[in-house]
């Protein structure tokens, strides 16, 4: 089998497929970054003249060759379009031996996945009224950014506000159920010492990104003084960008996204290292079906699997794909068709191409005009 096209398709709200196909008429679908679309699709793109004529089922060589046959690796646009190609190729390997993918990462280690989607609101109230209809829906975790923009440092108001958000979701929800928070790294070591310790009381499961995780020694230093477990790595790509932070002891849990860590193989290394340290897995994903598909054949044959990143029911595929998710009582079926296990629906996709505008980027402004961290 040779790989003869290779091709990506920018798709309403804000997914962007990879489509390889071969001369044996298996088509394989993966799924990149969908920030900054036109430079992930133009990665992709780049390494067409390696891989046209390419056996598609050597997909480990095939990413030693991308990652290591250029002096600039690594980052989120190269890796994400090395990514993309290389959860389509595990799509082509699995529907080439008629297998779903976590059999040929040795099994299935649960029945099951276990998924969690956002909350959300303005205010207090829509924010519990988004909680509410979550628990309704049958979910066990839920996830939440408790703070808006954040200064260096914040007056009691702010903090107040942030605390009060944790505390009115704890007890709509009762104590059975993982409140998650994402700081989304817009907090200042100093302020994370403080919201973590007001929060405390309502029992967050994690909080992730509590500040940004390009400084390992500041966030080492907050685990000292944290008593919730910190979660990260939705920023941090191979598995030598996640060494330093799994060595640190500083986390709890683990956020690979195959989208952009490197793919399929790649993300289940990373949960291999994690499971070394007794960190837990829960893997990145407000992106769409193609990587939740990813996501899930990893955490299928992931031990220290914890659960699954959904952003909201749009990313589980709608009419872009053929076969789309279902999510009953908080959990995803394991996927069970051969390859991914799911395929798009290329007519409507091309029907309903991506605004440009999804992709201009997203700013906090402080009062002064200053921009904040998003
Ligand atoms: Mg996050």
């Amino acid at each position: 089998m040779k790989i003869t096209r290779i091709s990506t398709l920018a798709v309403a709200p804000k997914f962007l497929f990879v489509k390889i196909e071969t001369d044996e008429g298996i088509v394989g679908y993966g799924e990149c970054l969908p920030d900054k679309a036109v430079i992930q699709a133009a990665a992709v793109q780049s390494f067409e003249h390696y891989l046209i004529g390419q056996d598609p089922t050597r997909i480990v060589h095939h990413w030693q060759a991308m990652v290591r046959g250029t002096f600039w690796r690594g980052g989120p646009s190269l890796g994400g379009g090395i990514s993309g190609i290389e959860l389509a190729l595990w799509d082509i390997l699995g529907k080439s031996l008629g297998v779903p993918v976590w059999q040929l990462l040795g099994g299935a280690v649960r029945d099951r996945i276990r998924v969690y989607y956002h909350c959300g609101g303005g205010t207090k109230e829509e924010l519990v009224a988004s909680a509410k209809a979550l628990m309704d829906q049958g979910f066990t975790g839920l996830k939440f950014n408790p703070t808006g923009k954040q200064r260096v440092v914040e007056a009691p108001g702010t903090i107040e506000r942030a605390v009060e958000r944790v505390r009115a979701v704890r007890e709509t929800v009762g104590n059975e159920v993982d409140v998650m928070l994402d700081f989304h790294g817009r907090v200042s070591p100093s302020m994370a010492v403080i919201l973590e310790e007001e929060m405390r009381p309502y029992r967050p499961t994690f909080i992730e990104e509590p500040v940004l995780p390009e400084n390992v020694p500041a966030l080492t230093k907050l685990a000292t003084q944290f008593k919730t477990p910190i979660a990260t790595g939705e920023r941090l790509f191979t598995r030598w960008g996640f060494r330093e932070i799994l060595e640190s002891g500083a986390i709890g849990i683990i956020q690979p996204d195959p989208c952009v860590a490197g793919g399929v193989f790649e993300t289940r290394q990373i949960a291999a290292m994690a499971e070394t340290y007794y960190v837990g897995l829960a893997p990145h994903n407000p992106y769409g079906p193609l990587n939740l598909a990813a996501c899930l054949h990893v955490a299928a044959a992931s031990p220290n699997f914890f659960i699954q990143e959904i952003f909201d029911v749009t990313r589980l595929g709608g009419r872009a794909v053929k076969q789309p998710f279902e999510v009953v009582n908080g959990y995803i079926e394991l996927p069970t068709r051969p390859g991914l296990g799911i395929d798009l629906d290329e007519e409507y996709c091309l029907a309903n191409p991506m605004e440009p505008q999804v992709d201009h980027g997203r700013w906090f402004f402080e009062d002064d005009g200053s921009v904040a961290d998003w």
